[in-house]
Parts: structure tokens; sequence; C-alpha cells
């Protein structure tokens, strides 16, 4: 399948301030945020042309910012109406929503107290990544042999460009080995996510079970499918995971806002049927970004 580069596309842009031709939306070579990782991100998705969380995604880009000692040169009204704008300006009916902002080019150097904060939003059509009977045989996992580093090793909680550099090493290994993704275990090794998702269990007795979300993103759609699975009367357990507890669960799925609710088969020689409650969470999580259901 011939690839179609992100920077070779029609459509528009929001940079700095003004939404631009997209093969317009250039930053210079010389930037902090390229060089030094500073440069942190949002992944969201449009249902019907409104995006599902925009506003938690948005304080969560903030978050994401502040942690790395720098702060969105805008309000959160002002991105949310960037964001919509965009959408709009694209046509967007399904699809990805994909902010940013990262540190400009007047220091080039690990100190980088003066540089400019950029803000750019883009938006593509996306409608889901995979079709509904493919999407319930379930994925394939390897396990990661990087670590997700300690909160005293990495600002942990922001969805920042740096902490995506063992993500890529391990999703690039598992694909190798024929997998589709990696699970990581956390710097303790305890299980913690996929390489850009949370990661759920259900044992024996239909418990779900999820990793504690102490040194790891704690999705949107992490909270939104443990809200869905006690409205549900579900029974949840956030709590530390060990690999070998892997042996006595049933199902295992994937959130995320890319992967949505995503069931896995395999997670190295471990085996899963996506079943009942996997299903039901596909599902449930189809109707509420839909608006059909809320909880
Ligand atoms: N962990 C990582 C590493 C991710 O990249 C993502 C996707 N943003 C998630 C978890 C899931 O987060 P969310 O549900 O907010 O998309």
């Amino acid at each position: 399948m011939a690839l179609i580069p992100f920077d070779d596309r029609d459509g528009s842009i929001w940079l700095n301030g003004e939404i631009i031709p997209w093969r317009d939306a250039k930053t210079h070579t010389l930037s902090h945020g390229l060089h030094y990782a500073s440069l942190v991100f949002e992944g969201e998705r449009a249902y019907s042309g409104v995006i599902f969380k925009g506003r938690e995604h948005t304080e969560r880009l903030r978050n994401s910012c502040n942690l790395m000692d720098f702060d969105i040169p805008m309000t959160d009204d002002e991105v949310d109406a960037a964001k919509q704008a965009v959408i709009e300006a694209n046509g967007i009916i399904d699809g990805y929503v994909r902010a940013f902002c990262w540190r400009g080019s007047e220091m080039m150097a690990v100190s980088a107290q003066n540089t400019t904060t950029h803000v750019a939003i883009a938006a593509w059509e996306w409608p889901s990544m995979f079709d509904p009977e493919t999407k319930m045989k379930g994925i394939t996992l390897d396990i990661a042999d990087w670590k997700r580093p300690s909160p005293e090793s990495a600002p942990v909680h922001a969805k920042a460009a740096g902490l995506y550099m063992i993500c890529t090493l391990s999703k690039h290994a598992a694909e190798k080995k024929g997998f589709e993704d990696a699970l990581m275990l956390d710097y303790r090794g305890y299980i913690a996510e996929a390489t850009g998702a949370n990661v759920f269990f259900v044992d024996h007795e239909g418990t779900l079970h999820t990793p504690i979300a102490d040194c790891f993103l704690d999705g949107i759609t992490r909270r939104t499918v443990l809200a869905l699975a006690e409205s549900m009367q579900m029974k949840v357990v956030q709590r530390h995971i060990q690999p070998e507890e892997l042996a006595e669960m049933s199902e295992c799925f994937l959130t995320g806002t890319a992967a949505e609710v995503t069931p896995v088969s395999k997670i190295g020689d471990y085996s899963f049927t996506p079943s009942d409650i996997s299903r039901q969470m596909v599902d449930g999580y189809e109707e509420l970004v839909r608006g059909r259901i809320s909880i």
C-alpha cells in the first residue's frame, strides 16, 4: 500500500493563530521541540464532526505543557474553538485531531527558558482502525523489553514526545516478530500498558482488572471505560498486575482514543478469547461516543 506522506496532503492546519494550507504548516529544522523532545500532543477523535471529550483533551494538553515547564498561550475555550474550526475547515465527519505544542528556535540547548511556544492543530478523516468483525478476532501483542520509567525518572503523566521513544522501539520489535503491538511492563515489573493504549483484563468470574496508572498515561478512554463498566454494574479493580497473572485472565482489551476498545487474542504465549465482556465494552463505547447513551 502506497503511503501518502503527512506533509504532502490537501487540507488546512491551524498554526500559531491562523488556519493555513496543509503543505505550508512548516517549522524550522532548528527547533527545540525537534532536538530536545520539548513537544507535547493530543490525539482526539471526532464523531459526526464533534470531538469526544474535547475539553478533557484540551486540559490534558495544558497539563502536559505545564509538566514540561511551559504553557499554551491560549485559553481552553480558544483551544476548543480552534480544534472545531480545523474540523470544519477540513470537512471532517469521523476523524482524528492532533493538537500539539512545542518549544521554538530561540534557544538550541538544554536550557530553553526563552523559547516561544508554538501551537498547531491538524485533523484528518479516519473512520475506524478495524471493521467490527476483524476487531472482535483480537490483535496480538508481544511483551516488550523496554520498561515504562518510574515517576522519578520521567514526567510520566505528560503526553510528551520523548516518552514515545521506547514505544516506537517496542512496537517495531513486536512487528518484526509478527505481532501487532507490544505490552509494556513498568520499572517494577508490573503490567503497564501497550505502546499507545491502556490495557484491561477480564478474569473467569467476569471481573475487570486494569493496572493503576501511577507511571503511565491515565487515558481518557481508560477512564471512560471504567465509568462505562461501573454503569453496567461490572466489578472493576485497579491494581498492580504481575505478568504471571495473564494465565488467569480469559479476556483482554486495549483502550485508547485511536484504538477505541480493541480486543486482544494473544500476549506472548498467553491466549485470550474475546467474548461477551469485550463485545459489551466495544459496543458500549461505540454507543457512548455516538451519543446514543450517556453515563
Ligand atoms: N497510553 C499511551 C502511551 C498512549 O499513547 C495513549 C493514547 N493517547 C493512551 C495510553 C490512551 O490514552 P487516551 O485514551 O487518552 O487516548
